[in-house]
């Protein structure tokens, strides 16, 4: 693990897949302003694995939301690839996200009568449907699933819901994953083996892998660690 951009000698070099500037977003409740983030510059380079902390209530989920383009910033830009993302429709931020995102969430989010192949399935684009099966029993095969493709998400433990929500998020081979919490839900044991798939996963596949965390153990694995403290990013 290092901390900061500065110690990480591939970042003078590497690609930047996505970009944070000047990010401030505010919620409004009834008559009251809530301002989140006040200024986030962030940078994440391509084939980096990091980890993002603060405390609860710091702005994590909703940082990873503007940056996956599930929600829109109050002011300041998300630049993917170096251009300003355009999310003026829910059209062109479904397209952006099933093209280029997957999320990992604390909470799985499987559809509970679809079973762990189907679930896997579910994202994938213009593909055809035996082409689209062989790449999910792959990746099922690959979060160490196998022999549970045919079980319904309530017949799989969390850490295997997980493992499935895992495989589905790179199903159409997205240039980033974001990761919010996801061992939140689970046991040490299993979150260590989640911890595992996902830095193996990083290192096979040259993910791009930013993961919202309070575990210190994710930030351990992870290569760079930044943190969100007052609305910044420090
Ligand atoms: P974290 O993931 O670091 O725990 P969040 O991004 O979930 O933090 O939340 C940051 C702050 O924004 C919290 O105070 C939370 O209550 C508030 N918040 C999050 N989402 C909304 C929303 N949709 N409407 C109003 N306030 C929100
Ligand atoms: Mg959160």
């Amino acid at each position: 693990m290092q901390q900061g951009c500065n110690q990480w000698r591939h970042c003078a070099v590497s690609k930047v897949v996505l970009s944070a500037q000047d990010v401030r977003k505010r919620y409004h409740l009834g008559s009251k302003e809530l301002s989140v983030l006040q200024g986030v510059d962030f940078d994440l380079h391509k084939g980096e694995f990091v980890a993002l902390q603060g405390a609860s209530g710091s702005g994590k989920s909703t940082l990873l939301q503007l940056l996956g383009g599930l929600d829109r910033v109050s002011s300041g830009s998300i630049l993917f690839d170096g251009s300003p993302l355009r999310l003026q429709t829910a059209a062109q931020a479904a397209q952006f996200r099933g093209k280029h995102v997957g999320f990992v969430f604390q909470a799985y989010h499987l559809l509970p009568d679809l079973d762990a192949l189907e679930n896997v399935m579910l994202p994938a684009q213009i593909q055809s449907e035996s082409q689209l099966e062989v790449r999910a029993k792959e990746l099922l095969d690959k979060v160490g699933l196998r022999d549970r493709m045919g079980h319904r998400p309530s017949e799989l433990s969390g850490g295997e819901q997980q493992r499935v929500a895992i495989a589905r998020s790179l199903m159409n081979k997205p240039r980033i994953v974001l990761a919010d919490e996801p061992t939140g839900n689970l046991d040490s044991t299993t979150e260590g083996e989640i911890i595992e798939l996902l830095k193996q996963l990083h290192e096979d596949r040259q993910l791009t892998l930013l993961v919202a965390t309070h575990d210190e153990e994710v930030a351990k694995a992870a290569q760079r660690v930044v943190r969100l403290k007052d609305g910044k990013v420090c």
